[in-house]
């Protein structure tokens, strides 16, 4: 067993060596890579059609190709994603036993993002990502009868120490932002909430919300912020994010899906999408090369500041 103590000096001297590589010597590193395990889901949720899609899972062996391709890259922090990852695999050989695989190539970074409606306290990863996208009545109507109590009963027995909420906020949740905040700060299991914006990776639908209406949201988490709700989201992110200003496709992530590596996500060439991006997680990293400081503080506090090491 590795000490938390140790890793995270590992983790600091990766951080560091990343950031030299990157800025000064011009290498084009990702920071994080991103392995997408399949495109099937138990769920069929409102805004996703991802598992209307037709690709095969990869199987174990394509998914330690993946985390080769990633860590001869550079990326040295893992997204494990899909689809839903954890109905991924066979006994024996699925999501934590990949997270063990990740380990010992040299991954010094794991997270898994779920929908939460399977088991995923017995994972080693270092911080678990559950999507919910408001509280009972507008969680389920985005993704269906039951699924609001199974994931919340799921959070409430977990052990596991880095857990949070993936909040995409559309135009059918607005109104669940703070309240969210609030039942998230009122769970002992979760640490916090990191919010996306819904992106019309399908084209303009009824969930989008443009730009402005965006800003009015940035300005209300901003607020809750400063109220010390536990918002995982940088200020500097979400200010970034109102000014428009952060490049896109994102240049500091890798995905490996469908047994092809991608720059940024699977969308990329989609200008629409990428005009209208809500995925969040890379104007932070953006935020975190520029050496933000509440942006370093906010990801070194979710990779680092649990986990089961
Ligand atoms: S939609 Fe475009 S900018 Fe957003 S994550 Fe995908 S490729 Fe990157």
């Amino acid at each position: 067993m590795i000490s938390r103590w140790y890793w995270r000096r590992r983790l600091l001297g990766w951080a560091a060596l990343f950031w030299l590589r990157r800025v000064i010597l011009r290498q084009p590193l990702p920071l994080i890579g991103g392995l997408v395990l399949n495109e099937s889901c138990n769920l069929n949720c409102r805004h996703c059609r991802v598992n209307r899609c037709t690709s095969a899972d990869l199987s174990f062996a394509e998914a330690l190709t993946g985390l080769r391709v990633l860590f001869r890259r550079g990326a040295r922090a893992l997204a494990i994603t899909g689809g839903e990852p954890l109905i991924w695999g066979t006994a024996g050989a699925g999501v934590a036993e990949l997270i063990r695989e990740a380990r010992a190539m040299g991954f010094l970074a794991v997270s898994v993002y779920t929908n939460g409606t399977l088991p995923f306290d017995h994972l080693d990863a270092d911080a678990i990502f559950i999507s919910l996208d408001g509280r009972e009545p507008c969680h389920d109507a985005l993704r269906g009868p039951g699924v609001f109590r199974k994931v919340a009963a799921r959070i409430a027995e977990a052990v596991h120490p880095n857990l949070f909420i993936n909040q995409a906020i559309n135009a059918g949740n607005v109104a669940e932002v703070e309240p969210m905040c609030r039942w998230v700060a009122a769970q002992p299991n979760l640490r916090g909430i990191f919010f996306y914006f819904h992106t019309p990776y399908y084209g303009i639908d009824e969930l989008f919300l443009p730009l402005s209406r965006r800003r009015e949201l940035i300005g209300e988490l901003l607020r809750l912020k400063r109220q010390n709700l536990p918002v995982v989201n940088s200020a500097s992110c979400l200010k970034l994010v109102a000014a428009d200003r952060w490049k896109r496709p994102a240049d500091l992530c890798l995905v490996y899906a469908d047994r092809k590596l991608f720059r940024c996500c699977r969308a990329v060439g989609n200008a629409l999408a990428c005009d209208n991006c809500g995925y969040l997680g890379y104007p932070e990293l953006q935020c975190i090369l520029q050496l933000r400081p509440d942006a370093v503080a906010a990801a070194f506090g979710y990779l680092a500041g649990g986990g089961k090491r």
